[in-house]
């Protein structure tokens, strides 16, 4: 046997039989002559070979007419060659053809045995290291070493037959190639029908082997991805874990911290429009934010002056009350604190004497004492964050509040957390609760409006801090709390006056902002029934834009074909139907899916880590629910739509507001372009009214170590948490701190169901009295974790506003 030469180069046998032939270079051909020869896969046609067999078969006078040197087949000197073999060889080669039939059914007979390789000259082919790694190139081996026997020739013979076959069909093989060409490519010549069936054939292959192949590859690619998958999140956990284990917020103090936050709710700070805001209650939201705040001396003293000039008076106005109502008056008229009632059980006596000093035992006496205890002792929200030198409140801009809490450790960059003071309005019917009443029910939830949006986030970050001051520890890193007034109406008057004001002391520079974002959420991102922290590493841009149809005014009685009115409804009802194109997969929220991709159920690890194959597939998954179909794509909400003048006047004009949130990978102008060919109507105008793009794309890798601090610290407080960067679907105060770093994430650490999900801007919002509680430890975690990692935090270059404090 002469093994080499009838193994490829790449270990392959190069010819299996007459009427067939394969080489290196056609693979597919040679899995079909595989197949066809052992029978071991019954699905492929032999007809070719009957084919060939025939005399008159158009292939066989093909070869036979390339044989005679016909045409102009001159070929190159091998195929010459080739030729020449196969003339001197063409008695051999009709015996072979005739007994063809014969040797197939042999050679299956042989391979008929439960396992081929069991046969002896198998084992000697394989012992001769004939044979690749596979079995089926040894069953070649053995076959072609069976056919040999079959014909006694001897082998150097048969090589060389089958090897001119060979290279005469690496030539008809080109053609055929050709001519499958011509056909596709709707160049059909004279010879189609020559080439019919084995056009076929290969288009059955083209059209299902191929793809199917292809599919195998990617299937088996994505396969190898969701088995090697790594875990992405809470890298900076063990570093803190090993410093600080269980140091969290006391849950025994939950229901004062939700009476607190009930408090807040009642307070109805309400944004309208950019314009209309209830200032009022702003006020008196930080005015409930600061209840407590001790007076400073310059304060007492004029408290003092203003108490001790209404005792001066009690010889005229005996009634202790109206004092104390005037009193406050004027103490409210100067921007204190006002009184609250005193703790006394007895009512002040008559004043009967001299108005004198306050030395007697006498009624001024005993009310001056009285005074004095309601000025030092009125406890309020959150005494201490206001009575501790090292915190500084402001009030900017009116409304909005900034405090600065100093830490110990000087130079380093400080962090602010943001969170805003205003709410949305709110559709009173459709509550179960007045909406400003901060209902607790069940001593499980907090009703009202802001409950997450954002009073939790204002409340939760000072109770953390007022917690940790209770604990009488003072944080080691700078931060500020920054919470604006105006976020529901662009933010434009709280959190920019509020950047303007750090930026005008110097601050230009932050090691990270963390402002409201999604709450946890289980159930709602399929596969896995664990908690999901999306933090927001970006945010969705904004495009509102006005369409408007102007119409030509009239009489209802006898209107026009088309009014404004329905031109407009048609376009708002195209954009409708046409959404803005799936970009799943094609911006940040990729990312999301490859860090939940090492938490979820095989299956669906599969699609997560592969959604460069599986993207569409999730995109249509994902579009059921409005939550999701959010991630997926640019948002087009219809949010206004006016027209009409009066019953039976034909409107000159309509107007619609429609509300995009622009996917990070898609760009306003292409949104708005997107619209325009929708509509396709120039009879409807389209003005941009407001547009922004979407945030820039914040670092959340293992080697961030702002993201990986906020996943540590949500990991603290829900250990089963899954961390993952997301893109954030609603916009916040952050876009007014985007000079400041590029560590910008929105996070919101309480939980909702999914059926709370609507209560967000909608009715019955509300928070459980136990996930408030999360969130406040939450918060706490995150300053402690801040001060865990101060040496890893970069050094500051700028005045924090140290000095200042
Ligand atoms: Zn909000």
């Amino acid at each position: 046997m002469e093994p080499e030469m009838w193994v490829g180069h790449s270990g392959v046998p190069l010819v299996t039989s007459p009427g067939y032939a394969t080489s290196e270079g056609v693979p597919l051909m040679w899995s079909v002559v595989d197949r066809t020869q052992f029978g071991n896969q019954t699905s492929c046609p032999r007809r070719p070979a009957t084919k060939l067999r025939s005399k008159s078969s158009p292939q066989r006078q093909r070869i036979a007419h390339v044989l005679r040197g016909g045409g102009k087949q001159g070929g190159n000197k091998e195929q010459k060659e080739g030729r020449r073999l196969v003339l001197s060889k063409l008695s051999v080669l009709n015996a072979l053809e005739a007994q063809h039939q014969n040797l197939v059914q042999k050679a299956m007979a042989v391979f008929e045995k439960p396992d081929p390789r069991e046969n002896l000259c198998c084992k000697t082919a394989l012992n001769e290291g004939l044979c690749g790694q596979i079995a089926r190139t040894c069953h070649t081996a053995c076959y072609l070493e069976v056919v040999a026997s079959c014909y006694n020739m001897d082998k150097a013979t048969w090589h060389n037959t089958l090897k001119a076959v060979n290279k005469i069909f690496l030539v008809t093989t080109a053609d055929y190639w050709h001519q499958s060409w011509c056909i596709v490519m709707g160049l059909s010549s004279k010879r189609k029908g020559r080439w019919r069936y084995r056009f076929w054939q290969k288009m059955f292959l083209t059209l299902i082997g191929l793809p199917l192949l292809v599919g195998l590859v990617l299937g088996f690619v994505a396969i190898f991805r969701a088995v090697f998958v790594t875990q992405l999140d809470g890298s900076m956990l063990h570093i803190i874990d090993d410093q600080e284990t269980q140091d969290i917020v006391d849950e025994s103090q939950s229901m004062e911290r939700a009476e607190r936050l009930a408090g807040a709710l009642k307070i109805a700070t309400i944004s309208y429009d950019t314009d209309h805001q209830e200032n009022e209650n702003l006020l008196a939201f930080i005015k409930y934010l600061e209840k407590g705040r001790k007076m400073s001396t310059y304060e007492h003293i004029q408290a003092i002056e203003i108490v001790s000039s209404s005792l001066q008076r009690l010889n005229e106005i005996v009634e202790f009350l109206l004092i104390r109502e005037e009193a406050n008056k004027i103490i409210v008229a100067n921007n204190m604190q006002p009184l609250s009632l005193p703790r006394q059980k007895k009512p002040p006596m008559p004043y009967t004497g001299p108005a004198t000093a306050f030395t007697s035992t006498s009624v001024e006496d005993y009310s001056r004492h009285e005074y004095l205890a309601i000025i030092d002792t009125d406890v309020g929200s959150f005494p201490l964050i206001h009575n501790r030198s090292f915190i500084k409140r402001e009030v900017i801009n009116k409304y909005s509040l900034l405090f600065t809490v100093q830490g110990l450790t000087r130079g380093k960059l400080p962090y602010l957390l943001a969170s805003h003071l205003d709410v949305v309005p709110v559709d009173a019917k459709a509550w179960e609760f007045p909406p400003f009443s901060g209902r607790i029910v069940n001593r499980t939830y907090v009703y009202g409006r802001g409950a997450i949006d954002d009073k939790a986030g204002v409340m939760g970050i000072m109770e953390a801090v007022e917690y940790m001051l209770q604990k009488k520890q003072r944080p080691q890193r700078t931060f500020f709390m920054a919470f604006g007034h105006d976020e529901e109406v662009s933010g434009k008057r709280g959190a920019q006056e509020l950047a303007k004001t750090l930026i005008a002391r110097g601050v230009d520079h932050l090691d990270f902002v963390l402002d409201e974002g999604f709450p946890l959420h289980r159930n709602l991102i399929p596969g896995t029934d664990r908690h999901v922290a999306m933090v927001g590493i970006s945010e969705k841009g904004t495009a509102t834009l006005e369409l408007s149809v102007i119409g030509t005014p009239g009489h209802s009685s006898f209107p026009p074909a088309e009014s404004a009115i329905g031109i407009l409804a048609a376009a708002v009802a195209k954009l409708e139907e046409n959404q803005q194109p799936s970009l799943l997969g094609k911006g940040p929220e990729s990312a999301m899916f490859r860090y939940l991709a090492p938490h979820v159920s095989f299956g669906y690890r599969i699609l997560y880590n592969n959604l460069w194959l599986f993207s569409g597939l999730m995109a249509r998954e994902m579009e059921h629910r409005p939550i999701t179909n959010a991630i997926v794509r640019t948002t087009s909400a219809i949010t206004m739509f006016n027209g009409g003048i009066k019953s039976n006047v034909i409107p000159p004009s309509a107007k619609a507001v429609i509300n995009h949130r622009v996917h990070p990978a898609q760009s306003v102008a292409e949104v708005i372009a997107h619209d325009r060919k929708v509509i396709d109507d120039p009879r409807v105008d389209i003005r941009v009214k407001i547009s922004r793009e979407a945030h820039p794309v914040s670092p959340f890798g293992p080697t961030s170590i702002p993201f990986q601090m906020v996943a540590a610290s949500i990991r603290q407080i829900y250990p089963d948490a899954i961390v993952v960067p997301a893109v954030f679907i609603a916009n916040t105060d952050t876009r007014w701190y985007l000079s400041f770093t590029s560590n910008l994430y929105r996070f919101l650490p309480t939980v909702i169901l999914p059926s709370d999900v609507n209560r967000y801007h909608g009715n019955n919002e509300r928070i459980s009295i136990h996930h408030y509680y999360k969130a406040v430890s939450f918060y706490y975690r995150l300053i402690k974790n801040a001060d865990v990692l101060i040496d890893q935090v970069p050094a500051s270059t700028v005045n924090n506003g140290e000095e200042e404090l």
